[in-house]
C-alpha cells in the first residue's frame, strides 16, 4: 500500500522557489530519511506534508487519499518536531492525552492508550512528572509518546534529536529505529547528519537546493551516487 505520494510539489515564497517540483513515492512501512544540508527545504517539505504550508502546486496522497484542503489535524499523521512544545503545567500523562482529551475520546480509551505508548517508550515511571523534571531524553520520549498516540499512518519527524548531546543522539536513534521495528508505521524522518540517515532509512531521499537529488537505499546512495553533490554530501569516494 502507499503510504504517501508526492507529485509536482512546489513551493513559492514571494520571489523564491523554494521547493523545484518534487515526488516522491513512499510504501507502508518504510523509514525514509530526508537529508539535505540547512536551508535546501526539507522542513518545507514535511510541513507541507503535514498541510501546516500551503503548496504552489502539485499533489499529495497520505494513505491513498489525496489532501488538498485537508487541514493537518485531519490528516492521518503525527509530527515531531526539533523542540518538543511540551505544556509545562501538565503532566506527562496529561500531555499525551490532551489530544484525545480534545477529541472526546473515553476516559478508559485514553488509559489504555497512555498505558501502550508508556510501555513502548519506556515512560511509565515518568506519567505523573511535569516537563520541568524531565532531562532532554525523556521530554523527546514524551513527545514521541504524543505523536505514538494518534497511530498515524505516517510519522513525520523534523531533525528530533539535534537538541540532544551527542550520546544520547546515539542512543535515540536506535530506540527509534527499534520503535520502527516494533509498530512498522512508516516514518519520514528529516535530518542534515549523513550517518543518522545511513543508520535509520530503509532509502534515503537526498536534498539540495529544493530537488531532491537522488532517492534510493542506503547502499546505493553510498556506492552509486548520482552525481557530484551527492557523493560528496554523503561522504562517498569520487
Ligand atoms: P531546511 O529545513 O532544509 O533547513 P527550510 O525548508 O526550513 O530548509 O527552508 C528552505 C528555504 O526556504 C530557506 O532558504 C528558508 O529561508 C526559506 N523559507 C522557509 N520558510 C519560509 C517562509 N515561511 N517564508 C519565506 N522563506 C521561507
Ligand atoms: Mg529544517
Amino acid at each position: 500500500m502507499s503510504a504517501l505520494s508526492v507529485e509536482g510539489l512546489r513551493v513559492r515564497f514571494g520571489s523564491v522557489e523554494v521547493l523545484k517540483s518534487v515526488d516522491l513515492a513512499i510504501e507502508s512501512g518504510e523509514f525514509i530519511v530526508l537529508v539535505g544540508p540547512s536551508g535546501c527545504g526539507k522542513s518545507t517539505l514535511l510541513n507541507v506534508i503535514a498541510g501546516l504550508e500551503q503548496a504552489t502546486e502539485g499533489r499529495i496522497e497520505i494513505g491513498g487519499r489525496e489532501v488538498t484542503g485537508v487541514p493537518p489535524k485531519d490528516r492521518d499523521i503525527a509530527m515531531v518536531f526539533q523542540t518538543y512544545a511540551l505544556y509545562p503545567a501538565m503532566t506527562v500523562r496529561g500531555n499525551i492525552t490532551f489530544g484525545m482529551e480534545c477529541r472526546g475520546v473515553a476516559k478508559a480509551e485514553q488509559q489504555a492508550a497512555v498505558a501502550r505508548v508508556a510501555k513502548l517508550l519506556q515512560i511509565e515511571h515518568l506519567l505523573d512528572r511535569r516537563p520541568a523534571q524531565l532531562s532532554g531524553g525523556q521530554r523527546q520520549r514524551v513527545a514521541m509518546g504524543r505523536a505514538l498516540v494518534r497511530d498515524p499512518v505516517l510519522f513525520l519527524f523534523d531533525e528530533p534529536l539535534s537538541n540532544l548531546d551527542a550520546k544520547l543522539r546515539v542512543e535515540m536513534r536506535m530506540e527509534i529505529k527499534r520503535l520502527h521495528q516494533r509498530i512498522g508505521t512508516t516514518m519520514v524522518y528529516v535530518t542534515h547528519d549523513q550517518v543518522e540517515a545511513m543508520t535509520l532509512a530503509t532509502r534515503i531521499a537526498v536534498m539540495n537546493g529544493g530537488h531532491i537529488q537522488q532517492f534510493a537505499d542506503p547502499q546505493t546512495i553510498y556506492d552509486e551516487p548520482a552525481n557530484l553533490f551527492v557523493a560528496r554530501f554523503m561522504g562517498s569516494p569520487p
